[in-house]
């Protein structure tokens, strides 16, 4: 029995490595920072999401330390149970102040809040629309609700009103979309969004897993930075924000924010939430410290947006083709799957960890380089990358002259 389970799983694994799918992990042996030990090996790190350089900030361990020494290591239980701290519970209303919502709920992870949230809120008499390239966690938490399930072409808000308007039924209609994409690192038109779902009538939910951090003037995200720019957003107008704090705020987990009936919502009907220990106090500990770091540190986000005008400036010059991004996930694309990977590995001979990203993560003949950056990478770090990416662009040409 058990043998014969074990073939066809073989069989199943070896056809992925015969279509180069195959993934296999690294094991990185120092905290993360530009600089990673990488299977026994020193490499300038490139493929990260710690944006801010904060996952391994000395305040922010300090304050995971303390917090460790005031509440232990486990939560104990889930938060119906008796696994809500007075840590998690300073960090929810933190959380709300910083997004401006009147509530916010905290989860283990951003997978687990999204796939929590459109499970929570929808069923199989509602709809909800999702741009095509939004994260896998949005798209199964919108399948596994057993809504309606609609994708538009990217960014495409025409094509969203034109699916919002041919939707007659009655029930719940949610738009979805990622705040900044994660693959291209180009950012959901929400003005835009908010106008069609007001025209529309239907509830926007935004997941800002790369937004918060990097994008508004205190890193309060998409939404801070479309309102700096003069466009009037509130909970009405974007009823459901959601973030992750294992990206830009350096620790774990991901939260929601909206209003007083949504989170009650969630605290009664999430199984996700519901069902799953809750996370370490201690982490909630690390977070309200990341978060005071974001907010008062501007300098990061000053920082990376130099790197980012200077990357593209001189990677365009060199001929290379990259997405419309702004933002520190910035993709060159490549096309084909092996120039793909071949680019990575050349720049790993390079000293330089940057990740290949090939369909189905990215659609078909998209197939890329991903580099992410960081606020602590230094000038002469980028003049490495740069340098590398040189030599990289002849040889990719070669095939192209015969
Ligand atoms: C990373 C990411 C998630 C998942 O968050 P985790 O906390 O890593 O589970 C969700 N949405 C988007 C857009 C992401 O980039």
């Amino acid at each position: 029995m058990a043998s014969a389970f074990n073939e066809r799983l073989q069989a199943q694994l070896d056809a992925r490595r015969a279509a180069r799918l195959y993934r296999e992990r690294r094991e990185v042996q120092s905290p993360q920072g530009t600089l990673l030990r990488v299977d026994g090996r020193e490499l300038l790190n490139f493929c990260g999401n710690d944006y801010l350089g904060l996952a391994n900030d000395p305040r922010v361990k300090q304050a995971c330390i303390a917090g460790i020494e005031a509440y232990g290591t486990g939560s104990g239980a889930s938060h119906l149970v008796c696994g809500h701290g007075a840590a998690h519970e300073e960090l929810e209303q933190a959380l709300a102040k910083f997004t401006g919502r009147s509530r916010a709920l905290v989860y283990s992870s951003g997978f687990m809040a999204n796939v929590g949230v459109l499970t929570a809120l929808l069923g199989p008499r509602d709809a909800v629309f999702e741009d095509r390239l939004n994260h896998a966690s949005l798209l199964d938490g919108g399948l596994y609700s057993g809504a309606r399930f609609k994708r538009y072409a990217h960014l495409d808000t025409t094509v969203l009103e034109r699916l919002l308007e041919q939707d007659q039924s009655g029930g719940e209609r949610l738009v979805v979309s990622d705040g900044v994409f994660s693959m291209d690192g180009d950012v959901a038109p929400l003005a835009e969004l908010m106008n069609v779902c007001e025209r529309r009538r239907a509830l926007l939910m935004i997941d800002d897993a790369h937004g918060f951090g990097c994008l508004g003037s205190d890193g309060g995200g998409l939404a801070r930075q479309v309102q700096e720019q003069g466009t009037h957003v509130d909970e009405d107008r974007l009823p459901i924000l959601l973030g992750t704090l294992g990206k830009a705020f350096g620790t774990a987990g991901a939260f929601v924010a909206g209003s007083e009936a949504l989170i009650e919502t969630l605290i009664q009907f999430s199984r996700p939430y519901i069902y799953s220990t809750a996370p370490p106090p201690a982490l909630a500990s690390a977070t309200l410290r990341s978060l005071d770091i974001v907010r008062g540190e501007p300098w990061r986000r000053e920082h990376l947006r130099a790197l980012i005008t200077r990357f593209r400036r001189e990677c365009l010059a060199l001929g290379f083709t990259l997405t419309d991004s702004a933002t520190p996930i910035q993709g060159l694309l490549l096309g084909g799957e092996q120039a793909a990977l071949d680019a990575s590995a050349r720049l790993q001979e390079h000293g330089l960890l940057v990740s290949a990203i090939r369909p189905p993560t990215v659609p078909p003949g998209t197939a890329r380089l991903r580099l992410t950056f960081s606020a602590l990478h230094t000038s002469a770090e980028l003049d490495r990358l740069l340098d590398a990416l040189a030599t990289l662009r002849p040889s990719l040409e070669e095939p192209a002259h015969g």
